[in-house]
């Protein structure tokens, strides 16, 4: 019982719902293909440029508009795809007024361009359409619009659509590697509400039929799923949080009847901006400002408009992931959300197989919080306790080129895996120099696993391709078995990938020593006979002592 609620707590977390399945081969379809790879009518354009334009309607859950995507010729090609799932449709496709062809196959849209496309080129395209996008049957697990009601009747509608694809409900380049550079988001609703999306309010317009346009723009980057409006008859409060680049503008937009609860949880605002820019450097949107957002659901991370749902409690929906005490000390998804600020929007993974860029630095991010507030036992307490949650049933890295996510372990495991990686690094300064580094090196741009890796062997210098094909790629924990005999201690790593040779630390009578097992016994001589032996609880690895012989 425990156990099964739990995996469904976590099954939540995950942001989808694990199968068994998942741990065989999965069988994927061509369409699959089609929307998780770089595919042919994708790769010879660049995106440069969206803007959104499009009218939504809560009386019948429709919208309505047009994409303008603006992009950079790489190589001459007059076909060109843009995603966009049904029930959506496709009206027509203009470039520069003139109607083309367009296929659809599935999800994907094929357009065939008239005009030259000439390498260098900045061309644009224009994509009508409407419907009654998806809904989603359990926001934010399963994509869609989610469309409700406050406690006066009024309209609370909000997207969530990680996975799914924000092709849901706008027409785009729905793959991760590619972003635009800037975007437009302009949002026309029922005069009596607001529409809050990314980035900052530009302008704000009252039509002649008394419906509203509210026109956000982001000024960097921006991924697909990150993309989301959000609209309800908000009130909005605001402070400026003064951190490493100057004042940032804090905004928050929730329901009226819950400004008062809102103004008390948000303190935990600044204090994670505080943490967090001391760990990985500097909130990497301070033009687009930093936002909290409710919503019908229980938080996604949008770009530099984090939504939240977690009804105004500590913990996660009110419950503690570590099971100690630790995790009721924070907004669960103030802080797992913001962090994703940097490991998700400003380090996004190009291919959905390397989630656990987002996901493992973000649950990690949660020990470094507890850790800058309540001190560093309080962290290494808080990610050991989140070990429970831990599956070992698949690998945390999913399958390439279908969208295809690994194992909801690249949230606990994750975690630990990084913790474990900060023992090896065992310099702390070091290693928050590394946190930044990454997030610094790699500003506003799409990464694959591999940079990652080694980057991380570069700066720790250290090869660490064993240690990340063991905690990635496999499913087993590591097994550091050793035995006493006399004054010898005797070790080795067992349950490993071939070459594993993670050094570990020990504390032989009290005092610490650094053991550097492989797959072969080794020993360590001079010990005190019967001297306790006891293994750093940091590392996250299986304890396979045989006791003193
Ligand atoms: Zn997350």
């Amino acid at each position: 019982m425990k156990n099964s609620y739990l995996r469904s707590i976590l099954t939540s977390l995950l942001a989808f719902i694990v199968l068994p399945a998942l741990a065989q081969q999965p069988t994927f379809t061509r369409q699959d293909t089609i929307r998780g790879s770089i595919t042919p009518e994708r790769a010879w354009w660049d995106l440069t440029y969206y803007h959104l334009d499009i009218a939504v309607n809560p009386a019948d859950s429709s919208v309505r508009g047009k994409n303008t995507v603006h992009y950079r010729v790489l190589e001459p090609n007059q076909r060109l795809q843009i995603d966009l799932q049904p029930p959506m449709t496709m009206q027509k496709v203009l470039q520069n007024g003139k109607p083309l062809e367009v296929q659809q196959d599935g999800n994907a849209w094929y357009i065939t361009l008239t005009e030259k496309q000439e390498i260098g080129a900045v061309n644009a395209l224009e994509v009508h359409y409407s419907g009654k996008p998806q809904v989603s049957v359990r926001p934010p697990w399963t994509g869609g619009f989610t469309w409700t009601k406050d406690s006066k009747g009024l309209p609370f509608v909000a997207t969530s659509n990680q996975r799914d694809g924000a092709s849901l409900w706008w027409p785009c380049k729905d793959h991760m590697y590619d972003e635009p550079d800037s975007m437009l988001i302009s949002v026309r609703v029922p005069g009596n509400l607001t529409n809050v999306s990314n980035g900052r309010l530009r302008k704000q317009e009252t039509n002649s039929d008394g419906t509203k346009t509210f026109h956000w723009f982001i000024s960097n980057p921006i991924n697909n799923y990150g993309v989301n409006v959000n609209i309800a008859d908000y009130v909005h409060f605001s402070e400026k949080y003064q951190g490493e680049k100057g004042p940032l503008d804090c905004d928050y937009y929730v329901l009226r009847e819950n400004l008062n609860k809102a103004k008390k949880q948000f303190k935990d605002v600044p204090r994670t901006l505080q943490a967090f820019e001391h760990w990985f450097g500097p909130y990497p949107f301070y033009e687009d400002s930093y936002k909290l957002v409710e919503v019908p659901y229980l938080g996604m991370e949008h770009q530099s408009s984090v939504t939240y749902g977690n009804g105004y409690q500590n913990g996660y929906m009110g419950y503690d992931l570590s099971g100690t005490g630790w995790g009721m000390k924070f907004d669960y998804i103030i802080v797992h959300e913001t962090g994703h600020e940097w490991f998700a929007n400003n380090i996004t993974y190009k291919d959905a197989a390397d989630m656990w860029i987002h996901e493992s630095f973000t649950t990690y991010s949660e020990n470094l919080f507890v850790e800058y507030h309540y001190g560093k036992e309080a962290g290494n307490a808080y990610v050991i306790g989140i070990r429970r949650n831990i599956q070992n049933d698949s690998p945390i890295i999913g399958y390439y080129d279908v969208n295809q996510e690994g194992s909801g372990d690249m949230y606990p495991k994750g975690a630990n895996m990084l913790h474990t990686l900060r023992q090896i690094v065992n310099d702390d300064e070091k290693w928050r120099g590394i946190l930044r580094g990454l997030n610094k090196d790699f500003y506003h741009q799409t990464v694959t696993t591999q940079q990652i890796e080694d980057y991380l062997s570069l700066k720790t210098g250290r090869d660490l391709s064993t240690f990340f094909n063991q905690y990635l790629r496999d499913t087993r924990l590591p097994r550091l078995e050793y035995k006493q005999d006399g004054n010898k201690l005797q070790y080795r790593w067992t349950n490993t990938v071939d070459g594993f040779n993670m050094p570990v630390k020990v504390f032989v009578a009290g005092k610490e020593q650094w053991l550097q097992p492989t797959n072969n016994w080794q020993e360590l001589k001079g010990l005190k006979k019967g001297a306790k032996i006891v293994v750093d609880p940091n590392f996250y690895i299986e304890k396979g002592s045989q006791g003193a012989s």
